[in-house]
């Protein structure tokens, strides 16, 4: 197993009591397989991607990376694992307005002190297998929204992790697109054998999971077979 979610409660302040976002959870992801996540606005879905990019620490339970288990690492300890290990796809691309797609993902390399070329090499090498290799030299600007989630994809592949974590991607997408930019987080998750979850609200999106989860209220369910 690669990422473990074991018996995860997350809480959030909430006027003079507690919102649950997490109940509960447990879910295990095998590497080289996608787990679909998902559930309506407000169920916990990011909650959970958070909770799992150790980016919040749970009210209890345990996130395992690797077989090691997160819980009591510095914050020191979290940002290495984290940047070694966990490759995070957010909602929305952020880029950098200034920096061409290259750029974007050598900037990650740069945080961890590998070579300019050898950098520059991999960033190429990543914008090819997202499809974007003769817009390299571009600006997020003169990319469409689609290319510009494909460069998001190849800058949370830049440094190897052996888990992706997807929130949304295709929000800003249409069908067409938004199918595209799925069957390349499948075929890279089959590829580079990372343990991958992916969320989404959009049902037709789950037939190329490997496992399909539901969340409501926080809650992790089976999903109801397809009437
Ligand atoms: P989803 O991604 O499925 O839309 P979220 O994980 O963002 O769901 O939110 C789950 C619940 O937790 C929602 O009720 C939301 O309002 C609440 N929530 C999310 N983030 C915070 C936060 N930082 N502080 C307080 N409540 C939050
Ligand atoms: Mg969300």
């Amino acid at each position: 197993m690669s990422l473990t979610l074991n018996d995860i409660t997350l809480t959030y302040p909430d006027g003079e009591g507690r919102l649950t976002a997490l109940d509960q959870v447990t879910l295990d992801v095998p590497r080289g397989s996608l787990t679909a996540v998902a559930g309506p606005s407000g169920s916990g879905k990011s909650s959970l991607l958070a909770v799992a990019a150790t980016l919040i620490s749970p009210d209890a339970g345990t996130v395992t990376v690797d077989g090691t288990p997160t819980t009591g690492m510095t914050r020191r300890q979290l940002t290495d694992l984290r940047r070694h290990k966990i490759g995070i796809v957010f909602q929305q691309p952020n880029l950098l307005p200034s920096l061409t797609a290259a750029e974007q993902l050598q900037v990650m390399a740069d945080i961890d002190g590998r070579s300019p070329a050898k950098a520059r090499a991999r960033a190429m090498d990543l914008l090819d297998t997202v499809g974007l290799a003769d817009h390299a030299h571009r600006r997020p600007h003169r990319l469409s929204g689609g290319q510009r989630q494909r460069v998001n994809i190849a800058r949370a592949l830049m440094n190897g992790p052996t888990i992706l974590l997807v929130d949304e991607p295709t929000s800003a997408l249409d069908h067409e697109r938004g199918a595209a930019i799925i069957e390349l987080i499948t075929s890279l998750t089959h590829e580079r054998g990372t343990a991958t979850i992916l969320v989404t609200h959009d049902r037709t999106h789950l037939t190329a999971a490997d496992q399909i989860v539901e969340i409501h209220d926080g809650r992790l369910h089976l999903p109801a077979p397809a009437c």
